[in-house]
């Protein structure tokens, strides 16, 4: 495995439910580093360019109008196989799929208020990094 940056993002139904702290209790505790953090709103047009893959789909409007709601958390989290792992914690999209003690499964109410959001591949997440952080502020260790 090679040592790995993920971009996380606690969506806004788990920042007003309080669980931001649990949250990144589970990429700790999973052995990932945090690098860099923020607690930020998203624009509209922030939101369209982050989530623009899925502009042609159906929910598209619902899943802007849901990231915008409230503030998020972003995060860049390092570590070996980052990106896998980190799935494997966030757990399936619905979380009514999505497996016992998953963060999802724990902390999802629905598959658009799911949570959390985390980067599919290497390439995606190289992209979602540098949309919220420069380099000179990602402090790996
Ligand atoms: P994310 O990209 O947020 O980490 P994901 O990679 O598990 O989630 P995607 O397929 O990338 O899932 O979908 C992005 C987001 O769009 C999902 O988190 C979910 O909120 C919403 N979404 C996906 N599929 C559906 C659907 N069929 N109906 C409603 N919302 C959906
Ligand atoms: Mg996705």
């Amino acid at each position: 495995m090679a040592l790995e940056r993920t971009l996380s993002i606690i969506k806004p139904d788990a920042v007003a439910k309080n669980v931001v702290g649990q949250i990144l209790s589970r990429f700790e505790g999973a052995g990932l580093k945090i690098v860099a953090t923020k607690l930020t709103q998203l624009s509209r047009g922030e939101a369209e360019k982050f989530y623009g893959v899925h502009a042609a789909r159906p929910f598209f409007k619902d899943l802007v109008d849901f990231m915008i709601s409230g503030p998020v958390v972003v995060s860049v989290l390092e570590g070996e196989g980052a990106i896998a792992k980190n799935r494997d914690l966030m757990g399936a999209t619905d979380p009514k799929k999505a497996e016992k003690g998953t963060i999802r499964a724990d902390f999802a109410d629905s598959i658009d208020a799911n949570a959390v959001h985390g980067s599919d591949a290497a390439e995606t997440a190289a992209v979602e990094i540098a949309f919220f952080f420069p380099e000179a502020h990602i402090y790996s260790r």
